[in-house]
């Protein structure tokens, strides 16, 4: 920082912006720029300025909505704030102070003039209304701000109820071309299915590794149509929740993933420890452990060893999924979870998915009260952990 004397300018329009920075620059004064009132204000809350200029018409807050709001900054309590504008009615100036300017400058700016005011606020200069006015003034300016504030949220409601529309509407959208795509890829898999156990004939070992490979795309893309199927219904269903045995809900889970844990050669351990009924959603359960291990399995190279762990510990019942895939870069450990989000989105990304399946589990674990966390080194492995809380159910 230099010991030079700073003015935080509130001014959207550029010719004004470098005339001012121009002409007091060449007076030794650092010139902030802030290009609306709301960027402005938190410009103010950084630095020190020792006189703030404000434009009355700027974008967002105007100048005197500005004004106010740095008025009531403690460390801004004493610093002269000057309101420039092109308005030249004698009832603007009374506006700008009361609501709290310390002076007014008209527009055009007169580059002469600017330092000598500039000179004169800094060293104490401050103009008043008279008193008698000033109550009727404070009067019509509240009114003013009450009435911009009603209309103001009389749009963010309209706007508001016109977002959830269209986001019922994708929704629904998302939700019929999934089941109109599941559909058909039913009808595909099934056919696969009797390819590949000879129902339909033999055929060459060229033929079937190619029907592997066509099944297991139709799997995955199965999968995503079911992400984001569970993905909107999460979003506006209720859970289910009752009192369920987990070790129950979570086998045939866990005999599935065990085959496709061995068909991609990986290793899955599985350590179940004693476990008290949970007070949960069983589908929903199942679906958060599946991403869980879905991702484990698809981010683990062969020869990798993936270990489940349920149990109960005095912090609640405890989930863990561990692995010795790719890992996660340090900064995308807090996105992850966001919908959509993948780590490497490129063309060439290797691992097909749909970006889902952490803010789906998330989503489930933030229903049932839980916390889910992640550990991660990059080419060593991850661990995700979900604690839920234990509820009389
Ligand atoms: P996706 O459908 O892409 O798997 P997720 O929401 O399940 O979506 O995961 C988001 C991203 O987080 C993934 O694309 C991947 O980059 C990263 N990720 C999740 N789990 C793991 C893991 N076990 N190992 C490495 N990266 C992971």
């Amino acid at each position: 920082m230099t010991n030079q004397t700073n003015i935080l300018y509130i001014e959207d329009n550029r010719d004004n912006q470098r005339l001012v920075q121009r002409v007091l620059g060449a007076r030794g004064y650092h010139v902030h720029i802030a290009e609306d009132g709301t960027s402005g204000i938190t410009l103010a809350q950084e630095l020190q300025p020792a006189l703030v200029l404000v434009d009355i018409n700027i974008p967002g807050l105007n100048g005197y909505e500005t004004t106010t709001r740095l008025r009531s900054m403690p460390h801004l309590a004493h610093v002269p704030i000057v309101a420039i504008t092109a308005d030249t009615m004698s009832s603007s100036r009374d506006r700008a102070l009361v609501a709290g300017c310390d002076g007014y400058l008209h527009k055009p700016i007169d580059a002469r003039q600017l330092p000598i005011q500039i000179a004169e606020f800094l060293g104490g200069r401050r103009e008043v209304v008279s008193a008698p006015e000033e109550k009727d003034l404070l009067r019509a300016y509240n009114q003013e701000l009450v009435e911009r504030l009603e209309r103001q949220v009389r749009d963010l409601s309209a706007a508001n109820a016109e977002l959830a529309e269209l986001d019922r509407l994708k929704g629904q959208f998302l939700s019929t071309l999934s089941h109109e795509l599941r559909t058909p890829l039913t009808a595909l898999l099934g056919y696969l299915e009797l390819f590949e156990n000879g129902a339909l004939g033999a055929v060459q070992p060229q033929q079937a590794e190619a029907l592997a490979v066509m099944r297991r795309s139709s799997l995955v893309l199965s999968q995503q149509l079911n992400n984001l199927l569970y993905f909107q219904e999460l979003r506006s269903h209720q859970l289910m929740r009752r009192s369920i045995n987990m070790h129950e809900t979570l086998q045939p889970l866990l005999a599935e993933m065990r085959h496709r844990a061995t068909q991609a050669r990986l290793l899955l351990h599985v350590r179940l420890g004693q476990m008290a009924p949970l007070h949960a959603d069983p589908r929903a359960m199942e679906q958060a452990v599946r991403g869980l291990l879905d991702n484990a399995i698809k981010f683990s190279e062969a020869g990798g060893r993936i270990q489940f762990t349920m149990a109960d510990t005095p912090a609640g019942a405890l989930l863990r999924v561990e692995d010795t895939g790719i890992g996660i870069p340090e900064g995308a450990l807090e996105k992850i979870f966001l919908p959509f989000y993948q780590v490497d989105d490129t063309l060439a990304r290797p691992y097909p998915g749909s970006g889902l399946g952490l803010a789906i589990v998330r989503h489930i674990v933030d229903a049932h009260g839980g916390q889910i966390s992640v550990r991660s080194e990059l080419g060593r492995g991850s661990v995700f952990t979900v604690l839920l809380p234990r509820q009389v159910g």
